[in-house]
Protein backbone atom coordinates (compact mmCIF):
# COMPACT_ATOMS: atom_id res chain seq x y z
CA UNK A 1 0.00 0.00 0.00
CA UNK A 2 1.29 3.27 -0.55
CA UNK A 3 0.39 5.88 2.64
CA UNK A 4 -0.13 9.35 2.61
CA UNK A 5 1.97 10.20 5.48
CA UNK A 6 -0.51 11.50 8.40
CA UNK A 7 0.19 14.71 10.97
CA UNK A 8 -1.03 14.48 13.70
CA UNK A 9 -1.67 16.57 16.72
CA UNK A 10 -2.10 16.07 20.05
CA UNK A 11 -5.86 15.84 21.13
CA UNK A 12 -7.28 16.89 24.50
CA UNK A 13 -8.72 14.13 26.22
CA UNK A 14 -6.38 12.23 28.13
CA UNK A 15 -7.43 8.76 28.30
CA UNK A 16 -9.69 8.16 24.63
CA UNK A 17 -10.49 4.79 25.90
CA UNK A 18 -12.52 6.22 28.58
CA UNK A 19 -15.37 8.80 28.94
CA UNK A 20 -15.25 12.03 29.16
CA UNK A 21 -14.86 15.03 26.58
CA UNK A 22 -14.17 14.48 23.01
CA UNK A 23 -14.21 17.12 19.94
CA UNK A 24 -15.16 14.29 17.84
CA UNK A 25 -17.07 11.16 18.45
CA UNK A 26 -17.08 9.14 15.11
CA UNK A 27 -19.36 6.19 15.24
CA UNK A 28 -18.48 2.70 13.38
CA UNK A 29 -15.35 1.16 12.18
CA UNK A 30 -15.90 0.64 8.34
CA UNK A 31 -14.58 2.20 5.38
CA UNK A 32 -16.61 6.04 6.44
CA UNK A 33 -15.68 5.74 10.01
CA UNK A 34 -12.14 4.68 9.35
CA UNK A 35 -11.31 7.24 6.82
CA UNK A 36 -12.91 10.06 8.47
CA UNK A 37 -10.16 8.95 11.36
CA UNK A 38 -7.57 8.93 9.07
CA UNK A 39 -8.96 12.51 7.42
CA UNK A 40 -9.86 14.28 10.95
CA UNK A 41 -5.60 13.00 11.67
CA UNK A 42 -4.03 14.27 9.00
CA UNK A 43 -6.02 17.58 9.39
CA UNK A 44 -4.53 17.73 12.81
CA UNK A 45 -8.09 17.03 14.43
CA UNK A 46 -6.20 15.54 17.63
CA UNK A 47 -9.28 14.65 20.40
CA UNK A 48 -11.24 12.35 18.34
CA UNK A 49 -12.70 9.07 19.62
CA UNK A 50 -13.95 6.44 17.43
CA UNK A 51 -16.98 4.10 18.53
CA UNK A 52 -17.32 0.47 17.00
CA UNK A 53 -20.03 -2.20 18.26
CA UNK A 54 -18.31 -4.87 17.06
CA UNK A 55 -14.41 -6.22 18.61
CA UNK A 56 -12.31 -5.38 14.61
CA UNK A 57 -12.80 -2.72 11.64
CA UNK A 58 -14.06 -3.69 8.86
CA UNK A 59 -17.87 -2.78 8.64
CA UNK A 60 -19.66 -4.41 6.24
CA UNK A 61 -16.78 -6.49 5.17
CA UNK A 62 -16.24 -7.75 8.83
CA UNK A 63 -19.33 -9.19 9.36
CA UNK A 64 -19.95 -10.32 5.46
CA UNK A 65 -18.06 -13.79 5.93
CA UNK A 66 -20.61 -15.73 3.27
CA UNK A 67 -19.18 -18.33 1.08
CA UNK A 68 -17.73 -16.51 -1.96
CA UNK A 69 -18.46 -13.31 -1.16
CA UNK A 70 -16.49 -10.55 -3.19
CA UNK A 71 -17.11 -7.13 -4.16
CA UNK A 72 -19.05 -6.33 -7.56
CA UNK A 73 -17.01 -2.92 -7.81
CA UNK A 74 -13.76 -3.15 -9.37
CA UNK A 75 -10.56 -3.34 -6.73
CA UNK A 76 -8.66 -0.76 -8.48
CA UNK A 77 -11.63 1.99 -7.10
CA UNK A 78 -12.12 -0.19 -4.19
CA UNK A 79 -9.56 1.61 -1.26
CA UNK A 80 -8.91 5.01 -0.28
CA UNK A 81 -7.43 7.43 -2.93
CA UNK A 82 -4.67 8.34 0.07
CA UNK A 83 -4.18 4.75 0.43
CA UNK A 84 -4.22 3.10 -2.55
CA UNK A 85 -3.39 -0.84 -2.29
CA UNK A 86 -1.58 -2.19 -5.00
CA UNK A 87 -1.52 -5.52 -4.41
CA UNK A 88 -5.29 -7.13 -5.26
CA UNK A 89 -5.31 -10.12 -6.17
CA UNK A 90 -7.83 -10.10 -8.51
CA UNK A 91 -10.25 -7.22 -10.88
CA UNK A 92 -12.58 -7.46 -8.59
CA UNK A 93 -11.34 -8.02 -4.27
CA UNK A 94 -12.65 -11.00 -2.11
CA UNK A 95 -13.78 -9.96 1.22
CA UNK A 96 -11.31 -10.94 2.91
CA UNK A 97 -9.11 -9.38 1.09
CA UNK A 98 -10.88 -5.83 1.60
CA UNK A 99 -10.94 -6.75 5.57
CA UNK A 100 -7.51 -7.15 5.49
CA UNK A 101 -6.45 -3.65 3.93
CA UNK A 102 -9.17 -2.16 6.51
CA UNK A 103 -7.17 -3.36 9.38
CA UNK A 104 -3.65 -2.50 7.34
CA UNK A 105 -4.80 1.40 7.52
CA UNK A 106 -5.83 0.89 10.94
CA UNK A 107 -2.52 -0.27 11.86
CA UNK A 108 -0.57 1.76 9.14
CA UNK A 109 -2.47 5.19 10.12
CA UNK A 110 -2.00 4.34 14.06
CA UNK A 111 -5.79 4.38 14.82
CA UNK A 112 -6.11 0.94 16.52
CA UNK A 113 -6.07 1.85 20.28
CA UNK A 114 -7.77 4.77 19.61
CA UNK A 115 -10.92 2.86 18.75
CA UNK A 116 -13.08 2.11 21.23
CA UNK A 117 -14.39 -1.92 20.37
CA UNK A 118 -17.35 -3.16 21.80
CA UNK A 119 -19.31 -0.34 22.24
CA UNK A 120 -22.33 -0.12 20.73
CA UNK A 121 -24.16 3.23 20.49
CA UNK A 122 -27.25 2.83 22.13
CA UNK A 123 -28.05 6.65 22.93
CA UNK A 124 -26.67 9.96 20.94
CA UNK A 125 -28.65 12.82 22.43
CA UNK A 126 -28.08 16.63 21.68
CA UNK A 127 -28.15 19.22 24.99
CA UNK A 128 -29.35 22.27 24.10
CA UNK A 129 -27.13 24.51 26.66
CA UNK A 130 -24.14 22.45 26.86
CA UNK A 131 -23.87 22.74 23.08
CA UNK A 132 -22.88 19.26 22.69
CA UNK A 133 -23.96 15.62 22.44
CA UNK A 134 -24.18 13.14 25.04
CA UNK A 135 -23.25 9.45 24.07
CA UNK A 136 -24.34 6.00 25.69
CA UNK A 137 -23.02 2.28 24.65
CA UNK A 138 -24.07 -0.70 25.54
CA UNK A 139 -20.81 -1.43 27.29
CA UNK A 140 -21.74 1.24 29.57
CA UNK A 141 -19.43 3.79 27.88
CA UNK A 142 -20.53 7.34 27.95
CA UNK A 143 -19.14 10.98 27.49
CA UNK A 144 -20.06 13.75 25.48
CA UNK A 145 -18.93 15.15 21.65
CA UNK A 146 -18.78 18.51 20.07
CA UNK A 147 -19.13 16.80 17.30
CA UNK A 148 -20.54 13.30 16.28
CA UNK A 149 -20.05 11.88 12.83
CA UNK A 150 -21.89 9.03 11.78
CA UNK A 151 -20.08 6.26 9.76
CA UNK A 152 -22.90 3.01 10.12
CA UNK A 153 -23.46 2.33 6.63
CA UNK A 154 -26.97 1.63 5.93
CA UNK A 155 -26.33 -2.10 4.43
CA UNK A 156 -25.55 -3.40 8.54
CA UNK A 157 -28.88 -3.62 9.90
CA UNK A 158 -29.94 -7.56 8.74
CA UNK A 159 -34.13 -7.34 7.43
CA UNK A 160 -35.24 -11.14 8.89
CA UNK A 161 -38.33 -11.35 6.82
CA UNK A 162 -41.62 -11.95 8.44
CA UNK A 163 -42.55 -15.75 7.48
CA UNK A 164 -44.78 -17.09 9.83
CA UNK A 165 -43.43 -20.16 11.23
CA UNK A 166 -39.75 -19.10 10.34
CA UNK A 167 -38.95 -18.64 14.65
CA UNK A 168 -40.32 -22.34 15.01
CA UNK A 169 -38.23 -23.76 12.40
CA UNK A 170 -35.87 -26.91 13.65
CA UNK A 171 -32.80 -26.77 11.85
CA UNK A 172 -30.01 -23.50 11.46
CA UNK A 173 -31.68 -19.87 10.32
CA UNK A 174 -29.09 -17.04 9.38
CA UNK A 175 -29.10 -14.00 7.66
CA UNK A 176 -26.23 -13.74 4.61
CA UNK A 177 -24.51 -11.18 6.67
CA UNK A 178 -24.65 -13.21 10.01
CA UNK A 179 -22.84 -16.29 8.82
CA UNK A 180 -22.90 -19.21 10.96
CA UNK A 181 -19.64 -21.18 9.89
CA UNK A 182 -20.38 -23.84 12.63
CA UNK A 183 -23.18 -25.41 10.55
CA UNK A 184 -21.70 -27.79 8.44
CA UNK A 185 -24.08 -27.57 5.16
CA UNK A 186 -22.08 -30.44 3.17
CA UNK A 187 -24.85 -32.65 2.04
CA UNK A 188 -27.09 -30.81 3.74
CA UNK A 189 -30.81 -29.63 1.90
CA UNK A 190 -30.27 -26.01 2.09
CA UNK A 191 -32.89 -23.22 1.20
CA UNK A 192 -31.35 -19.89 -0.12
CA UNK A 193 -33.93 -17.16 0.41
CA UNK A 194 -33.56 -14.18 -1.73
CA UNK A 195 -31.77 -13.27 -5.25
CA UNK A 196 -30.02 -10.14 -4.33
CA UNK A 197 -26.26 -9.42 -4.78
CA UNK A 198 -25.72 -11.47 -1.68
CA UNK A 199 -27.82 -14.69 -2.84
CA UNK A 200 -25.70 -14.53 -6.60
CA UNK A 201 -22.39 -15.24 -4.75
CA UNK A 202 -23.69 -17.27 -2.02
CA UNK A 203 -25.35 -19.47 -4.43
CA UNK A 204 -22.23 -20.67 -6.36
CA UNK A 205 -20.51 -20.95 -3.09
CA UNK A 206 -22.07 -23.15 -1.47
CA UNK A 207 -24.21 -25.41 -4.46
CA UNK A 208 -21.25 -27.98 -4.94
CA UNK A 209 -21.29 -29.14 -1.67
CA UNK A 210 -24.68 -29.18 -0.17
CA UNK A 211 -26.97 -32.02 -0.99
CA UNK A 212 -30.15 -29.93 -2.57
CA UNK A 213 -29.69 -26.35 -2.44
CA UNK A 214 -33.52 -24.43 -2.80
CA UNK A 215 -33.51 -20.75 -4.08
CA UNK A 216 -36.76 -19.00 -3.44
CA UNK A 217 -36.48 -16.67 -5.54
CA UNK A 218 -39.20 -13.79 -5.38
CA UNK A 219 -37.96 -11.21 -8.16
CA UNK A 220 -35.27 -12.48 -10.99
CA UNK A 221 -32.05 -10.32 -11.09
CA UNK A 222 -30.59 -8.87 -14.18
CA UNK A 223 -27.64 -11.03 -14.47
CA UNK A 224 -24.58 -9.80 -16.29
CA UNK A 225 -21.03 -11.03 -16.60
CA UNK A 226 -18.33 -10.29 -14.36
CA UNK A 227 -15.03 -8.67 -16.00
CA UNK A 228 -12.83 -11.07 -13.11
CA UNK A 229 -9.24 -12.04 -13.47
CA UNK A 230 -6.60 -12.22 -11.37
CA UNK A 231 -4.16 -9.13 -11.19
CA UNK A 232 -0.89 -10.10 -12.28
CA UNK A 233 2.65 -10.05 -10.55
CA UNK A 234 4.23 -7.93 -12.54
CA UNK A 235 1.29 -5.32 -12.64
CA UNK A 236 1.30 -5.63 -8.98
CA UNK A 237 5.09 -4.84 -9.24
CA UNK A 238 4.29 -1.68 -11.63
CA UNK A 239 2.19 -0.22 -9.40
CA UNK A 240 3.78 -0.83 -5.95
CA UNK A 241 7.19 0.93 -7.89
CA UNK A 242 5.12 3.51 -10.17
CA UNK A 243 1.78 4.46 -8.18
CA UNK A 244 1.09 7.28 -10.35
CA UNK A 245 0.14 4.38 -13.50
CA UNK A 246 -2.26 2.75 -10.43
CA UNK A 247 -3.99 6.10 -10.61
CA UNK A 248 -4.51 6.54 -14.36
CA UNK A 249 -5.56 3.14 -14.59
CA UNK A 250 -8.14 3.48 -11.53
CA UNK A 251 -9.09 7.30 -13.37
CA UNK A 252 -9.77 5.10 -16.51
CA UNK A 253 -12.15 2.59 -14.96
CA UNK A 254 -13.41 5.97 -12.81
CA UNK A 255 -14.31 7.39 -15.88
CA UNK A 256 -15.61 4.29 -17.51
CA UNK A 257 -18.17 3.55 -14.67
CA UNK A 258 -19.63 7.21 -14.55
CA UNK A 259 -20.47 6.57 -18.69
CA UNK A 260 -23.30 4.06 -16.99
CA UNK A 261 -24.95 7.73 -15.37
CA UNK A 262 -26.08 8.35 -18.50
CA UNK A 263 -28.59 5.62 -19.05
CA UNK A 264 -29.26 5.11 -15.85
CA UNK A 265 -30.46 9.03 -15.05
CA UNK A 266 -30.48 10.56 -18.25
CA UNK A 267 -31.62 7.83 -21.02
CA UNK A 268 -33.22 4.75 -19.84
CA UNK A 269 -34.04 3.38 -23.09
CA UNK A 270 -30.02 2.73 -23.38
CA UNK A 271 -30.58 0.01 -21.06
CA UNK A 272 -31.86 -2.30 -23.47
CA UNK A 273 -28.71 -2.98 -24.70
CA UNK A 274 -27.33 -4.00 -20.91
CA UNK A 275 -30.59 -5.91 -21.58
CA UNK A 276 -29.79 -8.11 -24.82
CA UNK A 277 -26.12 -8.73 -22.86
CA UNK A 278 -27.63 -10.19 -19.62
CA UNK A 279 -30.12 -12.32 -21.73
CA UNK A 280 -27.33 -13.07 -23.94
CA UNK A 281 -25.10 -14.35 -20.72
CA UNK A 282 -28.50 -16.12 -19.76
CA UNK A 283 -29.28 -18.20 -22.84
CA UNK A 284 -25.42 -18.99 -22.87
CA UNK A 285 -25.75 -20.70 -19.14
CA UNK A 286 -29.05 -22.24 -18.99
CA UNK A 287 -29.94 -24.53 -21.69
CA UNK A 288 -33.52 -25.57 -20.28
CA UNK A 289 -35.96 -23.06 -21.78
CA UNK A 290 -38.51 -22.95 -18.46
CA UNK A 291 -35.53 -22.16 -15.96
CA UNK A 292 -34.54 -19.63 -18.27
CA UNK A 293 -37.94 -17.85 -18.62
CA UNK A 294 -38.27 -17.89 -14.61
CA UNK A 295 -34.95 -16.57 -14.33
CA UNK A 296 -35.45 -13.63 -17.05
CA UNK A 297 -36.78 -10.31 -15.48
CA UNK A 298 -39.71 -8.42 -16.54
CA UNK A 299 -38.90 -4.98 -15.13
CA UNK A 300 -35.72 -2.60 -16.50
CA UNK A 301 -32.48 -3.12 -16.24
CA UNK A 302 -31.01 -1.42 -13.28
CA UNK A 303 -34.59 -0.67 -11.33
CA UNK A 304 -32.80 -2.93 -9.13
CA UNK A 305 -28.95 -3.59 -8.09
CA UNK A 306 -27.83 -5.35 -11.69
CA UNK A 307 -25.77 -7.94 -10.47
CA UNK A 308 -22.59 -9.60 -11.83
CA UNK A 309 -22.19 -13.65 -12.36
CA UNK A 310 -20.04 -15.64 -14.29
CA UNK A 311 -21.08 -18.65 -11.67
CA UNK A 312 -24.87 -18.26 -10.55
CA UNK A 313 -27.01 -19.60 -13.67
CA UNK A 314 -24.39 -22.50 -13.58
CA UNK A 315 -25.45 -23.39 -10.20
CA UNK A 316 -29.27 -22.59 -10.54
CA UNK A 317 -29.24 -24.60 -13.25
CA UNK A 318 -26.75 -27.55 -11.71
CA UNK A 319 -29.23 -30.82 -11.41
CA UNK A 320 -28.87 -30.50 -7.24
CA UNK A 321 -30.53 -26.94 -7.36
CA UNK A 322 -34.24 -26.42 -7.59
CA UNK A 323 -35.47 -22.55 -8.28
CA UNK A 324 -38.53 -21.84 -6.93
CA UNK A 325 -40.63 -18.89 -7.87
CA UNK A 326 -43.98 -19.47 -5.92
CA UNK A 327 -44.51 -17.21 -2.91
CA UNK A 328 -42.98 -18.63 0.69
CA UNK A 329 -46.56 -19.17 2.22
CA UNK A 330 -44.89 -20.54 5.85
CA UNK A 331 -42.12 -22.21 7.14
CA UNK A 332 -42.88 -25.68 9.22
CA UNK A 333 -40.49 -27.53 11.45
CA UNK A 334 -38.33 -28.87 9.34
CA UNK A 335 -39.47 -27.49 5.75
CA UNK A 336 -40.67 -24.40 3.48
CA UNK A 337 -44.58 -24.06 2.38
CA UNK A 338 -45.26 -22.71 -0.75
CA UNK A 339 -48.03 -20.57 -1.72
CA UNK A 340 -48.95 -23.39 -4.38
CA UNK A 341 -49.12 -25.95 -1.31
CA UNK A 342 -45.83 -27.51 -2.13
CA UNK A 343 -44.26 -28.96 0.95
CA UNK A 344 -40.50 -28.34 0.70
CA UNK A 345 -38.03 -30.30 3.23
CA UNK A 346 -35.30 -28.44 4.10
CA UNK A 347 -32.17 -28.51 7.10
CA UNK A 348 -30.96 -25.46 7.12
CA UNK A 349 -32.81 -21.73 5.39
CA UNK A 350 -30.09 -18.79 4.82
CA UNK A 351 -31.88 -15.90 4.23
CA UNK A 352 -30.32 -13.48 1.75
CA UNK A 353 -33.07 -10.82 2.24
CA UNK A 354 -31.33 -7.46 2.62
CA UNK A 355 -31.49 -5.10 5.11
CA UNK A 356 -32.90 -2.23 6.71
CA UNK A 357 -31.93 0.34 4.65
CA UNK A 358 -35.13 2.99 4.75
CA UNK A 359 -35.81 2.30 8.34
CA UNK A 360 -32.11 1.86 10.04
CA UNK A 361 -32.28 1.62 13.64
CA UNK A 362 -29.63 3.64 14.45
CA UNK A 363 -32.26 6.47 14.06
CA UNK A 364 -33.93 5.36 16.63
CA UNK A 365 -31.56 6.42 19.29
CA UNK A 366 -29.77 9.56 17.83
CA UNK A 367 -32.32 12.76 19.33
CA UNK A 368 -31.79 16.27 18.20
CA UNK A 369 -32.79 19.53 19.50
CA UNK A 370 -36.14 19.24 20.21
CA UNK A 371 -35.40 15.81 21.89
CA UNK A 372 -37.33 13.71 18.64
CA UNK A 373 -35.26 10.54 16.80
CA UNK A 374 -33.90 10.89 13.46
CA UNK A 375 -36.56 8.40 12.85
CA UNK A 376 -39.20 10.56 14.12
CA UNK A 377 -37.83 13.03 11.86
CA UNK A 378 -38.28 11.21 9.27
CA UNK A 379 -41.47 9.60 9.52
CA UNK A 380 -42.13 10.68 5.83
CA UNK A 381 -39.42 9.34 4.15
CA UNK A 382 -35.33 10.05 4.97
CA UNK A 383 -33.69 13.26 3.86
CA UNK A 384 -30.69 15.50 5.03
CA UNK A 385 -28.64 17.94 2.85
CA UNK A 386 -26.31 17.19 0.73
CA UNK A 387 -26.40 13.06 2.33
CA UNK A 388 -24.82 14.92 5.28
CA UNK A 389 -26.24 16.89 7.49
CA UNK A 390 -29.84 16.64 9.02
CA UNK A 391 -32.35 19.82 9.90
CA UNK A 392 -32.62 19.35 14.02
CA UNK A 393 -29.72 17.43 14.49
CA UNK A 394 -26.64 20.34 15.32
CA UNK A 395 -23.14 19.22 14.97
CA UNK A 396 -24.23 15.89 13.54
CA UNK A 397 -22.93 14.22 10.25
CA UNK A 398 -23.76 11.32 8.41
CA UNK A 399 -21.22 9.88 6.01
CA UNK A 400 -23.52 8.05 3.75
CA UNK A 401 -26.68 9.43 4.25
CA UNK A 402 -29.81 9.23 2.21
CA UNK A 403 -29.33 9.94 -1.22
CA UNK A 404 -25.73 8.91 -1.46
CA UNK A 405 -25.66 5.51 -2.65
CA UNK A 406 -25.12 4.71 -6.07
CA UNK A 407 -25.82 1.79 -8.22
CA UNK A 408 -22.77 2.18 -10.91
CA UNK A 409 -19.61 2.82 -8.65
CA UNK A 410 -17.90 2.86 -5.85
CA UNK A 411 -19.08 4.36 -2.72
CA UNK A 412 -15.48 5.24 -1.26
CA UNK A 413 -15.77 8.44 -3.91
CA UNK A 414 -19.03 9.77 -1.84
CA UNK A 415 -17.07 9.00 1.38
CA UNK A 416 -14.13 11.07 0.24
CA UNK A 417 -16.17 13.84 -0.72
CA UNK A 418 -17.96 14.02 2.52
CA UNK A 419 -14.83 13.54 4.62
CA UNK A 420 -14.06 16.92 2.81
CA UNK A 421 -17.34 18.59 3.52
CA UNK A 422 -17.19 17.56 6.94
CA UNK A 423 -13.57 18.34 7.67
CA UNK A 424 -14.27 22.15 5.94
CA UNK A 425 -17.62 22.29 8.52
CA UNK A 426 -14.57 21.64 11.46
CA UNK A 427 -12.28 24.21 10.26
CA UNK A 428 -15.11 26.71 10.03
CA UNK A 429 -15.78 26.32 13.14
CA UNK A 430 -12.49 26.55 14.82
CA UNK A 431 -11.89 29.53 12.39
CA UNK A 432 -15.11 31.61 13.30
CA UNK A 433 -15.60 30.46 16.80
CA UNK A 434 -19.32 29.28 15.75
CA UNK A 435 -19.95 26.45 18.13
CA UNK A 436 -23.01 25.07 16.88
CA UNK A 437 -24.00 24.37 13.05
CA UNK A 438 -27.31 23.34 12.00
CA UNK A 439 -28.12 23.15 8.71
CA UNK A 440 -31.41 25.58 7.76
CA UNK A 441 -34.52 23.55 6.61
CA UNK A 442 -34.98 25.52 3.95
CA UNK A 443 -31.86 24.74 2.60
CA UNK A 444 -32.47 20.72 3.12
CA UNK A 445 -35.91 21.21 1.72
CA UNK A 446 -34.70 22.90 -1.50
CA UNK A 447 -31.84 20.43 -1.98
CA UNK A 448 -33.83 17.39 -1.78
CA UNK A 449 -36.30 18.76 -3.96
CA UNK A 450 -33.89 19.18 -6.47
CA UNK A 451 -32.86 15.48 -6.31
CA UNK A 452 -36.77 13.95 -6.14
CA UNK A 453 -37.29 16.00 -9.25
CA UNK A 454 -34.03 14.29 -11.18
CA UNK A 455 -34.87 11.23 -9.93
CA UNK A 456 -37.93 11.27 -11.27
CA UNK A 457 -37.16 10.39 -14.56
CA UNK A 458 -34.42 7.65 -13.89
CA UNK A 459 -34.45 4.23 -14.24
CA UNK A 460 -35.26 3.60 -10.36
CA UNK A 461 -38.65 5.44 -10.53
CA UNK A 462 -39.76 2.71 -13.69
CA UNK A 463 -41.68 0.56 -11.45
CA UNK A 464 -39.97 -2.32 -9.77
CA UNK A 465 -39.73 -2.67 -5.86
CA UNK A 466 -36.21 -2.10 -4.46
CA UNK A 467 -34.66 -1.57 -1.18
CA UNK A 468 -33.89 1.99 -2.96
CA UNK A 469 -37.25 2.82 -2.16
CA UNK A 470 -39.05 3.58 1.48
CA UNK A 471 -42.51 2.18 2.55
CA UNK A 472 -43.68 5.58 0.64
CA UNK A 473 -42.12 4.82 -2.59
CA UNK A 474 -39.83 7.72 -2.33
CA UNK A 475 -36.30 7.29 -3.55
CA UNK A 476 -34.36 8.00 -0.13
CA UNK A 477 -31.23 6.14 -0.99
CA UNK A 478 -29.43 7.27 -4.18
CA UNK A 479 -27.62 10.23 -5.51
CA UNK A 480 -29.20 10.79 -9.03
CA UNK A 481 -26.33 11.91 -11.11
CA UNK A 482 -22.38 11.82 -11.82
CA UNK A 483 -20.18 11.61 -8.96
CA UNK A 484 -17.86 13.85 -10.26
CA UNK A 485 -20.93 16.68 -9.34
CA UNK A 486 -21.42 15.27 -5.86
CA UNK A 487 -17.62 15.85 -5.42
CA UNK A 488 -17.95 19.18 -6.41
CA UNK A 489 -20.50 20.38 -4.31
CA UNK A 490 -19.16 19.15 -1.58
CA UNK A 491 -15.74 20.44 -2.54
CA UNK A 492 -16.00 23.22 -0.13
CA UNK A 493 -18.39 24.07 2.98
CA UNK A 494 -20.94 26.24 3.06
CA UNK A 495 -21.69 28.20 6.05
CA UNK A 496 -24.22 30.29 4.55
CA UNK A 497 -26.22 26.99 4.59
CA UNK A 498 -26.45 26.52 8.59
CA UNK A 499 -27.54 28.26 11.38
CA UNK A 500 -24.82 28.74 14.37
P1 LIG B 1 -31.17 -7.32 -1.55
O1 LIG B 1 -30.53 -6.86 -2.78
O2 LIG B 1 -32.10 -6.41 -0.83
O3 LIG B 1 -31.89 -8.68 -1.91
C1 LIG B 1 -32.79 -9.28 -1.03
C2 LIG B 1 -33.44 -10.44 -1.73
O4 LIG B 1 -34.31 -11.07 -0.82
C3 LIG B 1 -34.29 -10.01 -2.92
O5 LIG B 1 -34.19 -10.97 -3.92
C4 LIG B 1 -35.70 -9.97 -2.33
O6 LIG B 1 -36.71 -10.17 -3.29
C5 LIG B 1 -35.61 -11.15 -1.39
N1 LIG B 1 -36.58 -11.11 -0.31
C6 LIG B 1 -36.68 -10.21 0.69
N2 LIG B 1 -37.67 -10.54 1.51
C7 LIG B 1 -38.21 -11.68 1.03
C8 LIG B 1 -39.29 -12.52 1.44
N3 LIG B 1 -40.02 -12.22 2.52
N4 LIG B 1 -39.56 -13.62 0.69
C9 LIG B 1 -38.84 -13.89 -0.41
N5 LIG B 1 -37.80 -13.15 -0.84
C10 LIG B 1 -37.51 -12.06 -0.13
O7 LIG B 1 -30.11 -7.78 -0.44
P2 LIG B 1 -28.61 -8.28 -0.64
O8 LIG B 1 -28.53 -9.29 -1.69
O9 LIG B 1 -28.07 -8.61 0.67
O10 LIG B 1 -27.89 -7.00 -1.21
C11 LIG B 1 -28.11 -5.73 -0.62
C12 LIG B 1 -27.11 -4.75 -1.15
O11 LIG B 1 -25.87 -5.01 -0.54
C13 LIG B 1 -26.82 -4.85 -2.63
O12 LIG B 1 -27.76 -4.24 -3.43
C14 LIG B 1 -25.47 -4.23 -2.71
O13 LIG B 1 -25.57 -2.83 -2.69
C15 LIG B 1 -24.84 -4.70 -1.42
N6 LIG B 1 -24.04 -5.90 -1.67
C16 LIG B 1 -22.89 -5.72 -2.33
C17 LIG B 1 -22.11 -6.80 -2.60
C18 LIG B 1 -20.84 -6.57 -3.31
O14 LIG B 1 -20.35 -7.43 -3.94
N7 LIG B 1 -20.24 -5.40 -3.26
C19 LIG B 1 -22.48 -8.06 -2.24
C20 LIG B 1 -23.66 -8.22 -1.55
C21 LIG B 1 -24.44 -7.13 -1.26
P3 LIG B 1 -37.31 -8.92 -4.12
O15 LIG B 1 -36.28 -8.56 -5.14
O16 LIG B 1 -38.56 -9.44 -4.70
O17 LIG B 1 -37.54 -7.82 -3.11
Amino acid sequence: MKYAEPTTESGGAADRRSGGHHRVAIIGAGFAGLGMAIRCQQAGIGDWILLEAADDVGGTWRDNTYPNCQCDVPSNLYSFSFALKSDWSRSFGWAEEIHDYLRECTDEFGLRDRIRFGSRVTCAEWDSEAGRWELRCADGWSGTADVVISGHGPLSAPSIPDIPGLAEFAGPVFHSAEWDHDVDLAGKRVAVVGTGASSVQIVPGIQPEVGELLVFQRTPPWVVPRPDRPVSERRKRLYRRFPALQRVVRSAIYWARELLVVPMVHRPSLLSLGEAQAKAHLARQVRDPDLRAKLTPDYSMGCKRVLLSNDYYPAVAAPNTRLVTEGIDKVGRNSVLTEDGTEHPVDVIVLATGFHVTDHPMGDCVRGRDGRTLNEHWRDGQSAYLGTAVSGFPNLFSIIGPNTGLGHTSMIVMMEAQFTYILGALAHMRRSGVTTLEVRPEVQAAYNDEIQDRLAGTVWSSGCASWYLDANGRNTTLWPDFTFRFTRRLSEFDPESYSG
